[in-house]
């Protein structure tokens, strides 16, 4: 499993839609690569903090999640360098 696959897994994995071999697939990855941990635990407190200002529905706007998601890819890929 590479971090691009993980990448692309990590939004099933936050909706709880992974089976049990790819979760722990996933897991261990994260474990052993501190920039995929760092992008997954990002997720998640995004969806947390999405899900929590959308209290009265579990519908999250999409719209605001693809804002945010946006904002965040721009700080990511203009805090790295290439690869
Ligand atoms: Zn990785």
């Amino acid at each position: 499993m590479n971090c691009d696959k993980v990448v692309n897994e990590v939004y099933t994995f936050l909706d709880g839609e992974l089976t049990g071999v790819r979760r722990t697939m996933i897991e261990y990855h994260l474990r052993k690569c501190p920039p995929c941990a760092d992008s997954f635990h990002f997720e998640e407190r995004l969806l947390f903090l999405v899900r929590r200002s959308c209290s009265d529905g579990d519908e999250v706007p999409a719209e605001l999640f693809h804002r945010l998601q946006a904002l965040i890819q721009q700080e990511a890929t203009e805090g790295t360098s290439g690869e």
